[in-house]
């Protein structure tokens, strides 16, 4: 039997256009030094750096797709949506997002006036310095904060003790409908996949009623090999991909070269019961 060699397909990350710290240019450098062939940046709910990221990759003689990361609320929680092979430029998912991003200045701000009552004054300001983009302030911004004030001693502590439900600093946030988040992949062009679904604190009937609902919708594709998973949890889901039916995708979720854990590229194979989400662009 001829084995075929396994593409390094790396297909989420973020930039300083959502919560990363490195440039799109400067992500396809790195995912080029790892040996990455096909690779698609995903910023939260922001298409702004994919002209870059495509141009660099192109330079680098990297294959590309565009992707992004749509935050929404299912049942009361969030959920990511990772959109590949969308045309940027589509106006729908343009608008779409635009709306998705909107509440996020306000939120910011109700998030600072909790951190404050809790006596960390300045985090809005704080926050916003570390934004590499006005429109999209971040949890992530806020926990660089509160690390550089030693309040935690890294943005992982943070994420215990500070914004997340019941602890300072959180504020319920209603995103996108998985509805609108699928229809706006679809109509532009792209495949939609369930980001790290190892990470939602839904229950196990819960997570049945999404798969089911998002395949109904259209959605092709769970991330099985991510950076947001631990090793177990490749098998996991590797078991619900083939149970359901979707094809697996894989990718560093890599937002910072101290903060993640997992680098661009740097991640076990897809198992090889998976048919690949990259079959369908590459
Ligand atoms: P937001 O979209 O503003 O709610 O921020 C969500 C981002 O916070 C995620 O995309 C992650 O980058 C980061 N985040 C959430 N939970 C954690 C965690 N437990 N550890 C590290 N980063 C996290
Ligand atoms: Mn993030
Ligand atoms: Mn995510
Ligand atoms: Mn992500």
């Amino acid at each position: 039997m001829i084995t075929l060699p396994v593409l390094n397909a790396d297909l989420h990350c973020h930039s300083v256009v959502s919560d990363g710290t490195l440039s799109p240019e400067a992500l396809a450098e790195r995912a080029h030094l790892n040996g990455v062939q096909l690779w698609s940046l995903t910023d939260h709910d922001e298409l702004g750096g994919q002209v870059r990221a495509q141009a660099a990759a192109a330079i680098l003689g990297i294959d590309y797709v565009a992707g992004v990361e749509i935050s929404i609320t299912w049942l009361d929680h969030t959920v990511h949506i990772v959109g590949l092979g969308i045309d940027p430029t589509h106006p729908g998912l343009i608008e779409g997002l635009r709306q998705t991003r909107d509440g996020r200045r306000n939120r910011a701000q109700a998030m600072a006036e909790q951190l404050s009552k809790a006596g960390i004054t300045g985090s809005f300001e704080g926050a916003q310095l570390y934004a590499g983009n006005p429109e999209l302030i971040s949890r992530t911004h806020f926990a660089r904060f509160l690390v550089e004030q030693g309040f935690c001693r890294d943005t992982e502590t943070v994420f215990k003790n500070y914004l997340v439900a019941g602890k300072p600093g959180y504020v319920q946030h209603r995103w996108a409908t998985l509805e609108n988040a699928v229809q706006w992949i679809r109509s532009a062009g792209g495949v939609a996949v369930i980001a790290h679904p190892g990470r939602y604190h839904l229950t196990p009937l819960q997570m049945t009623e999404l798969y089911a609902r998002f395949k109904d919708l259209g959605g092709l594709g769970i991330e099985v090999v991510t950076g947001s998973h631990s090793p177990d949890q490749y098998q996991t889901f590797a078991k619900i991909a083939v149970d359901y039916g979707f094809m697996g995708s894989r990718g560093s979720d890599f937002h910072d070269p101290r903060e993640s854990h997992t680098d661009l590229g740097l991640l076990p194979n897809l198992p090889s019961s998976l048919k690949p989400i990259w079959s369908v662009f590459h």
